[in-house]
């Protein structure tokens, strides 16, 4: 089975294709601007002219606002984003006692074609506001819930969770730079939350949104036609996958591959190619947002030594063994069940759900090893090789000048 993806789950965000220049309406320092007008007007008056409009998505704990439904003649439920307009935004947190200001919305991006722009807000505090969302059938739910629930075939879908990630990612760095890390003052958010500045005017340091590289890396014996994959204990029992570590700081990618590789199996890597990235920010909330870099990486050595701190097992793994683990797991059906489960949860419907329950076959029997699904760089790394032959830094080379070559 091979899925085939335009762009990796929370990748091709379509509001961040294209900034808009300083003095657009759409962009963010124009659209503050406006933003701050509208706040300040009472709701009988009228919308200022030429004013972009705006929509908000309200985020609880790192959980995005969605709604679901089920549309023409489809029998599977799909989630959507609960936008809701600003003065709908303003009049909810009101109904809670709480005063909208603009800093506490963080420009998410716009579209030009519709004249709209995009905002997040954290209500993680505002409590009161969960059954008044409820009685719109609107809830917030885990975006790795949202993830397993994205039809990727969809590519409207994707956009969706590509934005949801985007928003989710800068309102946990905004909740972890809350203080000043060099003087200890507080931060004030900056260019309609885009960046974040100490308040102490001798020090006025800035701070950016932050990215965690992390290499992953499937390590293959092309002698013998096999692949490393691992087990961590932390993840579902059953799950094997690609190796996976943070780069250090001075380190390369390439270097991160080996020693990564190294630490956890002995296994020693030569040659090493890139193969795509994967924005994630489904991680730990410390850690707002990774961005998986994912590699072949060819192996010199085949004795594998497991560090077993980092790793329950590691094993090579033959192609045709790999091909029926990618086979046996039936993604779509996982994909359907989380909808159904997305679609309980907005109705307002609770039931125990467990990841790994996905993935019963249909006999009923549990898979005796299976792969991540395609949300996951790791699923389109495996299924790369096992489905085609990944091509070594010569061949990449060599394809990639002859694509720019027929583009002459
Ligand atoms: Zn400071």
């Amino acid at each position: 089975m091979s899925i085939k993806l335009n762009s990796h789950a929370f990748a091709g965000n379509p509001l961040r294709s294209k900034t808009p220049k300083r003095h657009d309406p759409l962009s963010s320092s124009s659209a503050f601007e406006s933003l701050k007008t509208h706040l300040l007007q009472n709701p009988e008056n009228h919308t200022p002219l030429k004013s972009p409009l705006f929509k908000v998505l309200p985020f609880r704990r790192g959980r995005p606002l969605a709604s679901s439904s089920v549309t023409g003649d489809d029998v599977v439920p799909s989630w959507h984003l609960g936008w809701i307009s600003l003065p709908d935004c303003k009049g909810i947190l009101g109904k809670c006692g709480v005063q909208l200001n603009e800093e506490s919305l963080v420009y998410l991006g716009s579209r030009a074609e519709e004249g709209v722009v995009y905002w997040a807000i954290d209500v993680s505090e505002e409590g009161g506001l969960v059954p008044e969302l409820s009685s719109r059938q609107l809830c917030f739910v885990e975006l790795r819930t949202l993830m397993v629930a994205t039809d990727w075939a969809d590519s409207l879908a994707m956009g969706e969770l590509a934005v949801a990630g985007h928003a989710r990612a800068l309102l946990q760095w905004h909740n972890l730079s809350r203080f000043c890390g060099h003087c200890g003052e507080k931060t004030v958010p900056k260019e309609a939350g885009r960046r974040k500045q100490c308040s102490n005017e001798l020090c006025k340091k800035s701070i950016y949104p932050r990215v965690d590289p992390v290499v992953i890396m499937l390590v293959i014996d092309r002698e013998n036609d096999r692949a490393l994959l691992s087990k961590q204990s932390r993840f579902v029992p059953r799950m094997w996958t690609c190796l996976a570590g943070f780069v250090e700081p001075g380190e390369s990618l390439e270097e991160a591959v080996r020693r990564e590789t190294y630490e956890e199996t002995s296994i020693e890597v030569g040659e090493v190619v890139y193969h795509s990235s994967q924005p994630w920010p489904v991680g730990p909330s410390s850690i707002p947002c990774q961005l998986m870099v994912g590699f072949f990486a060819y192996a010199k050595s085949l004795d594998i030594n497991v560090d077993k701190e980092e790793l329950e097992d590691a094993q090579w793994h033959g192609r045709e063994d790999v091909k029926k683990a990618l086979a046996f797991a039936e993604y779509k059906k996982a994909q359907r069940r989380a909808a159904a489960k997305v679609d309980q949860i907005c109705k307002g419907v609770k039931k125990g759900h467990s990841l790994s329950a996905d993935f019963i076959v249909e006999s009923g029997k549990l898979a005796p090893m299976f792969i991540p699904g395609p949300f996951a760089i790791a699923h389109h790394l495996i299924s790369a090789w096992v489905n085609h032959h990944p091509p070594t830094g010569a061949e990449a080379e060599l394809k990639q000048h002859s694509s720019f070559i027929s583009k002459l």
